[in-house]
C-alpha cells in the first residue's frame, strides 16, 4: 500500500530547525494522520505521497511550505493594561486572542517593558525551515466516517 488521500498513515519522525535543534519528536507511533486532509503541513503531505510502510524519507521544507513567512505586521505593541493585571507577563509566553476576523490566534509575547508589552502573532515555526526525518510506520484505508470527519480516530485519533 502506498501513501495516497484517503488513508492514515502513522510516521515517526524528528523534526529539526537549520542549526540542528530538535523542534519535535514522535519515535512511538502514536503519531498518525489522514493523508490529503491538511492535517499535516503541505512540504510534508507532499513528501510522504506514493510512500510505502518502512521507508525513510528526509525532506527539508522552506517556509513557504511549512507554516508560512513571518509577517512583521503581525507583530503589536499592547498596552500592559490589556492584560489582567494580577497576570505575569514574560517573553515566550502564548496567549489565546481573537484576530482581525474574531477568529482565534495564538499570540507571543516578544518583550515586556514597562507599560507596553509587545505581542507576535506569527506561528512559533513562521519563517522556519523544517528538516524532517520520517519512517512511516503504518499505512490503512481510511473509514468513511474518518473521511467524513476529515481527521483520525482510534486510540492515537481524536476522540468524540
Ligand atoms: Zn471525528
Amino acid at each position: 500500500m502506498k501513501i495516497s488521500p484517503n488513508h492514515v498513515v502513522t510516521i515517526n519522525y524528528t523534526l529539526k530547525d537549520n542549526d540542528d535543534n530538535i523542534i519535535d519528536q514522535s519515535n512511538d507511533s502514536t503519531f498518525c494522520y489522514l493523508h490529503g486532509a491538511s492535517n499535516i503541513i503541505p512540504g510534508l503531505e507532499s513528501a510522504l505521497t506514493g510512500k510505502s510502510s518502512g521507508d525513510e524519507v528526509s525532506v527539508s521544507i522552506a517556509p513557504e511550505e511549512g507554516y508560512g513567512i513571518r509577517d512583521e505586521s503581525k507583530i503589536q505593541a499592547v498596552p500592559r493594561e490589556a492584560f489582567p493585571a494580577d497576570a505575569t507577563i514574560e517573553p515566550g509566553m502564548q496567549f489565546h486572542a481573537e484576530g482581525p476576523e474574531g477568529q482565534s490566534v495564538v499570540v507571543t509575547i516578544a518583550t515586556v517593558a514597562d507599560d507596553i508589552v509587545t505581542v507576535d502573532g506569527n506561528h512559533p515555526l513562521a519563517g522556519v525551515t523544517l528538516n524532517f526525518e520520517v519512517t512511516i510506520a503504518d499505512i490503512r484505508e481510511a473509514s468513511a466516517e474518518e473521511l467524513e470527519h476529515g481527521h483520525v480516530h482510534g486510540p492515537h485519533g481524536h476522540h468524540h
